[in-house]
């Protein structure tokens, strides 16, 4: 007898429909899957047998022979091993062939005959289309992002095969929410002091700018950075279901609804691997950093301690808003569209107050040479962080919240989309001609400065898309930069003047 079920996998980001072909027949007793299986999906053979047995079920003492169709796609992970299981139970007819019509199944299973969550359910259930899909408990939030048909739970293959053979209804399994560990963002009401740093990461948030932050340890880098996310404006539609999509396959836990809606923020370590930043690692391609951070935030603390192998894989996604990753011959395209924001101390022995650094010249040259010219050209925003003062930790007053400057961030943010189609960071320079015209003023401030040589082409640049910004959230979107947001650009800029090259200066 023979069976033919749908399922599916997850490569990269993206669902593939995979049908389970299963046949139950004549010959020595064994169990072969053909199909491109790799030794996760290879393992199947011994989970299934088990859990068949586990539920009391007739395992078939003849040949199994099991295909995964289409044989192109390199068939990675558990996710198959309910489809196969219930396959090989089809073709011995232990459950009706008739029940499965218009049905996929998902799921890993246990030796005991559990059914469990695997990471990606909700892009192999979007692959799936209009079926109704049979998914672990755990996995059915967020399969229901992702369903057309109904989205049915089930907790074992017993209790399957009871409902496929029409002994009960479909359970009404009801998902546990998962802990809330879901980061309440920290607010910006708890930042004293730090005008300068504060207002870069507003202007950063409104106009999408990468930021870097050069500062001594203990001047709160990290405390800026982390708040980012609660000024940014929540997902739209499109971005939370690429973000979903994404954290499903990496199998980072998503919220209690399944669907990610706030803007991520992902801080890898300095000795992330290049797979880890960018994507990819061994056996299937896994979503990397970059792609987690789709919508949200990549901080990249300690910048100049990352690998400049690994750094130089921002790149592409800086520049395109996507990477693609290979491997063995497969391209897989990830989302990976974010705000970088990137902190590095002063200097290598970490500076701190005037008179402090032991730096030499030559030190500090190599030190920011780290950072790549190309890469360092990414960030329009780059600003020094100075360890608050006596009075500012004082403070009584609190400082403006999250949610104040959030709305700022809105308004400017649509703002600049109405207006150019694009946040303020994507203007080339022609469009910056037609989109954000200098007045009189800001035109000869602007020159002053390139005459003096304090400022390069790209620097020139960088300081009218920043001044776009400013002007954005400070006047609702005067059409010509005024000077005073001109002024405003020119002192958001890092000390980074004193030791790099002209031309990778602001
Ligand atoms: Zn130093």
């Amino acid at each position: 007898m023979f069976a033919s079920i749908p399922s599916a996998i997850v490569v990269g980001a993206q669902g593939h429909p995979v049908r389970v072909e299963a046949h139950v027949g004549q010959g020595l007793p064994g169990f072969s899957i053909g199909g491109r299986p790799d030794d996760s999906v290879r393992e199947a053979r011994d989970r299934t047998r088990a859990a068949i047995l586990s539920s009391q079920l007739p395992y078939p003492k003849v040949k199994i022979t099991v295909n995964l169709a289409p044989s192109g796609d390199r068939k990675t992970g558990a996710g198959l091993d309910l489809a196969i299981a219930v396959g090989i139970l089809a073709a011995s007819e232990v459950v009706p062939i008739e029940a499965l019509d218009r049905l996929a199944f998902i799921g890993e299973l246990g030796l005991d005959g559990s059914v469990r969550a695997v990471p990606g359910v909700a892009p192999m259930v979007g692959a799936l289309g209009d079926v109704d899909v049979v998914v672990p408990i755990g996995s059915g939030p967020e399969a229901r992002v992702a369903a057309l048909g109904r989205v049915r739970l089930i907790a074992t293959l017993g209790e399957l095969v009871a409902v496929l053979n029409g002994l009960m209804p479909w359970p009404d399994h009801v998902v546990d929410a998962p802990p809330a560990e879901l980061v309440q963002c920290a607010d910006l009401a708890d930042v004293h002091g730090q005008p300068m740093a504060r207002h870069a990461l507003e202007i950063a948030a409104a106009g999408g700018h990468h930021m870097l932050m050069v500062g001594p340890p203990g001047s709160g880098k990290t405390m800026l950075a982390s708040r980012l996310p609660g000024i940014l404006p929540p997902l739209d539609r499109e971005q939370a279901l690429a973000a979903t999509m994404v954290s499903s396959a990496a199998g980072v836990p998503l919220p209690p609804g399944g669907l990610v809606t706030t803007p991520p923020f992902r801080a890898p370590h300095h000795t992330a691997s290049g797979a880890a930043l960018i994507g990819g690692g061994s056996g299937a391609v896994r979503p990397g950093e970059v792609s987690l951070a789709h919508g949200g935030t990549l901080f990249l603390d300690e910048i100049a301690e990352f690998a400049p192998k690994v750094l130089d894989g921002l790149r592409q996604p800086l520049e395109d808003r996507h990477i693609t990753v290979s491997r063995s011959g497969v391209h897989v395209v990830l989302p990976a569209d974010f705000v970088l924001i990137a902190a590095m101390n002063p200097c290598p022995c970490g500076g701190g107050a005037p008179g402090e650094c032991l730096c030499n010249a030559s030190q500090l040259h190599r030190y920011v040479r780290r950072l790549s010219g190309p890469l360092l050209d990414r960030f329009d925003l780059r600003v020094n962080v100075h360890r608050p003062g006596i009075d500012e930790l004082l403070a009584v007053v609190p400082a403006e919240s999250s949610a104040a400057i959030g709305e700022r961030v809105a308004v400017a943010r649509t703002l600049a989309v109405d207006r150019q189609g694009c946040l303020n960071r994507a203007l080339s320079g022609p469009q910056l001609d037609e989109f954000a015209p200098l007045s009189d003023a800001s035109r000869a401030v602007l020159r002053h400065e390139l005459e003096q040589g304090r400022l390069s082409a790209r620097g020139y640049h960088r300081i009218r898309r920043v001044a776009r910004s400013i002007a954005d959230v400070r006047s609702a979107g005067d059409e010509v930069i005024d000077v005073e947001s001109v002024h405003v650009a020119l002192g958001l800029r890092s000390a980074f003047t004193k030791v790099l090259p002209m031309g990778q200066a602001a």
